[in-house]
C-alpha cells in the first residue's frame, strides 16, 4: 500500500500530489502542507493562498468548494452552482463532511489537522469524492456514505472506486480513552480489537486507517484500490497536527478535482 508523491512550493506553500490518483490521468488531487490555514479561522493570507492554489492547478479561484466540516456523517453533492461555498461566500446548507462531483474543474476541498482526509474517484464513471473523516466521522463511518452516495446517485461500481488515504494521525501516535469504544460499536463489532489497541490500563492508540479500511471493504471496495500515503501528521513537521501544536489555526487543504 504505498503511494508516491512529489513535492514543490509557492509562496511557502509546500503542495504534495497524491501520484496513484494523478496517474490515471483523470484528476488532480494533492494536499498542502501546514501553511494554508481553512477559511474558519482566516490569517488574512488564506484568500492569497487560494488564488496561489488555483494559478497552481489553472483553475479561476471560483471554482474551489469546501466540506463544511461539523463532523457528520453527511455527504453532499456539488455542482459548478455551489462554487465558492466555504471559500469566498457561505455555505448554502450546513453539517456535511463529504463532497461529491462528477463535474470537471471543480476543486473539493476538505481540511485537516490529524482528522483523515480521504480521496475518492471512480475511473469509469468518471465521479470523485472528498472526505473529511475525524474519529467521529470514522466511527459514523462517513466514508462508507460517499460509497453509498456515488453508487446511487452516479451510477458508480463499487470494485471501479479508487481509495487514496491521506495523512492523518497514525496508529502509533493516536492516543484515545476508552470511552471512544463505545462510539464505534455501531459499525464497528468483532473489528473493534484491531481499531482500538491497547496501551495502558484505561488508553489506546486508535487506529483511524484500519476503521475506514474495514468500513470500505466491507462496502465493497477491492483491497488493491485502497491506497495509503503513509504519512502522519503528528511526527511529520511539515504537517499540520492538532495534537503537536495545538493551534486551532492550522489545516492542512486536502483536494480532489477532475480534469
Ligand atoms: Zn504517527
Amino acid at each position: 500500500m504505498n503511494v508516491t508523491q512529489t513535492t514543490y512550493c509557492e509562496n511557502e506553500i509546500g503542495f504534495y500530489t497524491v501520484d496513484v490518483l494523478e496517474k490515471t490521468g483523470l484528476v488532480k488531487a494533492i494536499f498542502t502542507t501546514n501553511r494554508l490555514s481553512d477559511y474558519k479561522y482566516p490569517n488574512g493570507s488564506w484568500l492569497q493562498n487560494y488564488k496561489t492554489l488555483s494559478d497552481i492547478l489553472s483553475i479561476s479561484e471560483n471554482s474551489i468548494c469546501a466540506t463544511h466540516q461539523t463532523h457528520t456523517d453527511t455527504i453532499r453533492i456539488m455542482t459548478k452552482e455551489n462554487a465558492g461555498e466555504g471559500i469566498s461566500r457561505p455555505v448554502s446548507v450546513t453539517d456535511y463532511d463529504g463532497i461529491i462531483t462528477d463535474e470537471k474543474n471543480l476543486l473539493l476541498c476538505s481540511y485537516e489537522a490529524d482528522c483523515v482526509p480521504v480521496f475518492f474517484l471512480d475511473s469509469e464513471r468518471k465521479v470523485v469524492a472528498m472526505v473529511h473523516s475525524g474519529w467521529k466521522g470514522t466511527a459514523k463511518a462517513i466514508c462508507k456514505n460517499a460509497v453509498k452516495k456515488m453508487c446511487s446517485e452516479f451510477g458508480c461500481q463499487c470494485q471501479n472506486i479508487i481509495c487514496v488515504i491521506g495523512p492523518h494521525a497514525c496508529k502509533d501516535c493516536y492516543e484515545v480513552g476508552k470511552e471512544l469504544i463505545k462510539e464505534f460499536e455501531n459499525n464497528f463489532k468483532k473489528e473493534l480489537e484491531e481499531i482500538f489497541i491497547p496501551f495502558t490500563e484505561d488508553k489506546y492508540k486508535l487506529d483511524m486507517q484500519k476503521a475506514i479500511e474495514i468500513s470500505l471493504l466491507k462496502c465493497g471496495l477491492l483491497q488493491k484500490n485502497i491506497y495509503s500515503v503513509n504519512k502522519c501528521t503528528i511526527e511529520s513537521k511539515n504537517l499540520c497536527s492538532y495534537r503537536r501544536t495545538h493551534s486551532k489555526a492550522d489545516h492542512m487543504l486536502t483536494a480532489i478535482m477532475l480534469r
